[in-house]
């Protein structure tokens, strides 16, 4: 079972956080998506006849693409993958495209869930953000897709944001709450370098919150999302039951998968697959039928290390005889001595086979991975 990942890399207007790979010049987007048919080609058989679970389009803005274009890459991923009977087609959309219109037409085709990108309801932070939407658009969106009959629905919010106190917290996940969504993911912001936030936070111009308070945000959003019957499967990532992105389990779970679109990456089990992040140089290769990419043979510490990154982040944890077996590595034997100590401050627990965060070591996760990993 394997996934497709398809990066649409236009966004209207950046956002003063993000480092993901988008360009604000549409100019290129039917050259881009002629690039991307082109490149499904070529890969076609990358995937060696697995039968395809997940389709996922994130970006950038995928949403800014009109139903025709999102169906002519769907086609053309149908025609040359093997589709699973009932696959999870996700689209990553913002608000500011969910109009009645837009979300009617995105029904018609195959998208069966949305993630919207919503980040925050405080209308205050979100033009500090320079979001291109405001909080009345974010909860109109998502209550007209409803009504249209989308069930599976994720949103996505940001915490530990410099001036957002716990009350403005609490009011983000009342108001998410609200909503009903089945899942809710919810990430701490961080200062990437060459961001607007980055270069402020260079020039003193903005204070980062500490990193206490940022634990009381996690342990904040915690409670309240497991009182409201929300299952925290991953650090970031609360479903109610059966609504899990499994698109994104499949990742951490070390599945195959496909990505095409420029900055997409791949993974075949053995090697992973870059394509180059620059949306002209991308649309050029294909141009030339050429594969866009580079590859990077994962060393076995690699290996290891993404294990142990990734599976730390998941409710049942790292699955150390999976590590024994696949990469003769020990972990509790080779770790002894830091996991003996984090037992003890009930921040790891052991269970069968698996290593895990206790909700205590989920406050502090990156100090206990950096300790664990090779
Ligand atoms: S956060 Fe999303 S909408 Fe904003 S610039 Fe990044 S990819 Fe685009």
């Amino acid at each position: 079972m394997a996934g497709i990942y398809i990066h649409i890399p236009y966004c209207k207007q950046a956002c003063h956080y993000c480092d993901f790979h988008f360009s604000t010049n549409l100019n290129t987007k039917s050259d881009l998506i002629d690039a991307i048919l082109k490149e499904i080609d070529l890969q076609k058989d990358y995937l060696k006849g697995e039968i395809v679970e997940t389709i996922y389009f994130g970006g950038g803005t995928p949403s800014i693409l009109s139903k025709q274009e999102l169906d002519s890459i769907l086609n053309r991923v149908s025609k040359e993958f093997s589709i699973s009977e009932n696959p999870e087609i996700t689209l990553e959309s913002n608000p500011d495209d969910l109009s009645q219109s837009k979300l009617k037409a995105m029904k018609s085709s195959s998208i069966n869930r949305l993630s919207i990108g919503i980040q925050t309801f405080d209308d205050k932070i979100l033009t500090y953000f320079n979001r291109a939407h405001h909080s009345k658009m974010a909860l109109d969106a998502v209550t007209t897709a409803q009504q249209l009959g989308f069930k599976n629905i994720s949103i996505d919010l940001i915490f530990g944001v410099p001036n957002q106190t716990l009350n403005v917290l609490k009011n983000d996940l009342e108001q998410a709450l609200k909503l009903n969504t089945p899942h809710i993911s919810i990430y701490g912001l961080t200062i990437e370098e060459n961001t607007v936030f980055g270069k402020w936070e260079k020039q003193n111009k903005l204070t980062t919150i500490d990193e206490d308070l940022a634990a009381e945000h996690l342990e904040l959003i915690m409670d309240t999302l497991a009182a409201a019957g929300y299952n925290q499967y991953e650090i970031s990532n609360f479903s109610l039951e059966g609504f899990e992105s499994k698109h994104n389990s499949s990742y951490w779970h070390g599945k195959k998968y496909l990505g095409l679109g420029p900055g997409a990456h791949s993974f075949n089990g053995i090697e992973r697959q870059f394509n180059y992040a620059h949306n002209i140089k991308y649309i050029k290769k294909l141009q030339d039928n050429l594969l866009p990419s580079t590859l990077e043979k994962l060393s076995s510490e690699d290996q290891i290390n993404e294990t142990i990154l990734t599976q730390i982040r998941l409710k049942e944890g790292i699955n150390c005889e999976h590590l024994k077996n696949s990469h003769h590595f020990d972990l509790i034997d080779e770790k002894e001595d830091s996991i003996n100590e984090f037992l003890q401050m009930d921040l790891l627990k052991i269970s069968g086979n698996y290593l895990r965060l206790t909700s205590k070591g989920k406050l502090l996760a990156d100090f206990i991975t950096e300790k664990l990993i090779i």
